[in-house]
């Protein structure tokens, strides 16, 4: 083959990739969810120059949502707090660069409607949502929204499972701000927590929280196709482990109340 096709190609290959973003996540969630809260990153180390993240603070010290720059927690009170760079967070998930998709979601989707407009979205650019992890944004006013945080642990070795039994709901009938986070495949060894997973911060920087439940009114969402780069942990492993597997419905997805 002549030099300047291989380079047409070489360049085509190299292009498509540049379009590819990547998620990096710190701790598997297996093992936060055995009851390991220690220290995984600095937000310096996850969040710095990503273009939107989740995760959980150091001890449970609120759920955390980063977007534009700024990383917030949102403590069992339920108020936002802006968090510093130097603090460490027990998980968290970040999205880097790639190419932004601007998905068409109508009026009156609900959580589980939102994966069937992402999956179809995804299927109709002949991607499997199976082989990839989408990172997402989605802005506006939502109705019925049930935001969550958590506390923190109230004895060595309580499980995340129990912790989030009593979880601190919060519920708007109307709610204005950015949702972002992940539509991670449905299959999961552990390490990944599948499905939909978004949390909030309010426009007013009131409220905010891991998202159960939701219906749009007006949003716009923005959508990255992501390859899942690294799962890292700076803390020794060992310690909490657990051969169980996780129900991350009942502790992440929507709620019937
Ligand atoms: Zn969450």
């Amino acid at each position: 083959m002549h030099d300047s096709v291989l380079r047409h190609l070489r360049e085509s290959f190299h292009e498509r990739f540049a379009h590819h973003g990547h998620v990096d996540q710190v701790r598997s969630a297996g093992r936060l969810f055995a009851g390991d809260y220690s220290a995984a990153a600095t937000v310096r180390d996850e969040f710095d120059g990503s273009l939107l993240g989740i995760g959980v603070m150091h001890d449970l010290a609120g759920e955390v949502v980063s977007l534009d720059g700024v990383t917030w927690r949102v403590p069992v009170d339920g108020t936002p707090v802006a968090v510093d760079i130097e603090e460490t967070v027990a998980f968290g998930i970040a999205a880097h660069g790639g190419r932004r998709h601007r998905v068409t979601v109508g009026a009156g989707v609900d959580v589980d409607g939102l994966l069937g407009v992402i999956d179809t979205y995804l299927a109709r650019h002949h991607i499997d949502h199976e082989e990839v992890v989408c990172a997402l944004r989605l802005t506006g006013t939502f109705r019925d929204v049930v935001l969550r945080t958590v506390a923190s642990p109230t004895y060595e070795g309580e499980t995340l499972g129990e912790i989030i039994d009593d979880e601190a709901r919060f519920r708007f009938d109307s709610w204005t701000g950015t949702m972002v986070g992940f539509r991670f495949p449905d299959a999961t060894t552990g390490d990944t927590i599948p499905g939909i997973h978004l949390h909030g911060i309010a426009d007013d920087r009131s409220s905010g929280g891991h998202l159960r439940n939701m219906t749009t009114a007006d949003v716009v969402l923005d959508l990255w196709v992501d390859e899942l780069h690294r799962l890292h942990d700076s803390a020794e492993s060992g310690g909490a482990e657990s051969n169980e597997a996780v129900d991350f419905s009942r502790y992440e997805g929507p709620v019937d109340d």
